[in-house]
C-alpha cells in the first residue's frame, strides 16, 4: 500500500517548500496541484477564453498534457518543479500575480475541479506522494495517512510571496502583494464547491515563528512513525 501525506493551506504558507524538503527526505513524488489550477489559467490567457467560461476552461483543462518531474541537474535554478504543459516548460511562466489571480479564479469552478482531482487521484494511484493544495486532505486523498494543515500569519505570508516575486523580477508592493493574497485566501475560502477548509483529522502548523527546517522535521518525524507501523 501507498504511503499519501495530504498537505493544505492558504497562500504562501511555505506548503511548496516544505513538500519538496519532505519529499526529498523520504523519497516521495511531490505533486504541486496549484500548477495545474495555474496551467489552466495560463491556458485561458493564451487563448482568451474568459476565467468564468467553465465548459471552455473545462475543454482546455481536458485536453492539456500537463506534466511534473523534479528538476533535474540543468533545471534546478530555484525552482521546485518543473512544470511541463504540451511539452513547453512554463515553471516560471505560471508564478507570476495575473496567473495567481487566474487560478483562484478557474478554481471556482466545479467542472474544472473534478478534471484536475481526477487527475491529481490518477497520479497518487500506487504510489508514495506527498501532495499539496487546497483540498487534498479531504478530495483529493481523503484518506491519506498523513493529513498536515499548513497556516502563517498574513504578514510573514505577503513577505515571503513578495521575497519569492521580486526574486523573480516582478515589479510589486507590499501592499499589493498582501491585498492580491487577500483576495485570493476570500476566493479560496468562500467558493462553493471544495472550499479550503481544515479537517478534524489535520495536525494544524502555523509556520510564522518556525524555521523551514523545524517544520520539515516536524513532518518527517511524524511520517516515520506512521511508517513503521503501517
Ligand atoms: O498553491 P497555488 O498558490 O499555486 O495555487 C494557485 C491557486 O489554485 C490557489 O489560489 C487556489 O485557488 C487554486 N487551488 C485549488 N485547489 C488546489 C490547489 C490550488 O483551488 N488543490
Amino acid at each position: 500500500m501507498p504511503f499519501h501525506i495530504a498537505i493544505d493551506g492558504p497562500v504562501a504558507a511555505g506548503k511548496g517548500t516544505i513538500s519538496r524538503l519532505v519529499a526529498e527526505r523520504l523519497g516521495f513524488l511531490y505533486v504541486d496541484t496549484g500548477a495545474m489550477y495555474r496551467m489552466t489559467a495560463f491556458l485561458a490567457i493564451k487563448n482568451k477564453v474568459k476565467l468564468n467560461d467553465e465548459e471552455g476552461l473545462a475543454k482546455l483543462a481536458a485536453s492539456a498534457k500537463m506534466e511534473m518531474r523534479t528538476p533535474t541537474e540543468d533545471e534546478k535554478d530555484g525552482r521546485l518543479s518543473t512544470i511541463l504543459l504540451d511539452g513547453e516548460d512554463v515553471s516560471w511562466k505560471i508564478r507570476t500575480e495575473k496567473v495567481s489571480l487566474g487560478a483562484s479564479s478557474v478554481a471556482k469552478l466545479a467542472k474544472v475541479r473534478q478534471l484536475l482531482v481526477k487527475k491529481q487521484q490518477e497520479i497518487a494511484e500506487g504510489q508514495d506522494v506527498i501532495m499539496e493544495g487546497r483540498d487534498i486532505t479531504y478530495r483529493v486523498l481523503p484518506h491519506a495517512d498523513l493529513k498536515i494543515f499548513l497556516t502563517g500569519s498574513d504578514v510573514v505570508r505577503a513577505k515571503r510571496r513578495l521575497t519569492q516575486l521580486l526574486t523573480k523580477g516582478e515589479d510589486v508592493s507590499f501592499n499589493q502583494v498582501l491585498s492580491d493574497l487577500a483576495t485570493r485566501d476570500e476566493q479560496d475560502m468562500t467558493r462553493e464547491t471544495d472550499p479550503l477548509t481544515i479537517v478534524p483529522d489535520a495536525v494544524v502548523i502555523d509556520t510564522s515563528d518556525l524555521s523551514i527546517q523545524q517544520v520539515v522535521d516536524l513532518i518527517v518525524n511524524k511520517a516515520n512513525i506512521l511508517l513503521e507501523n503501517k
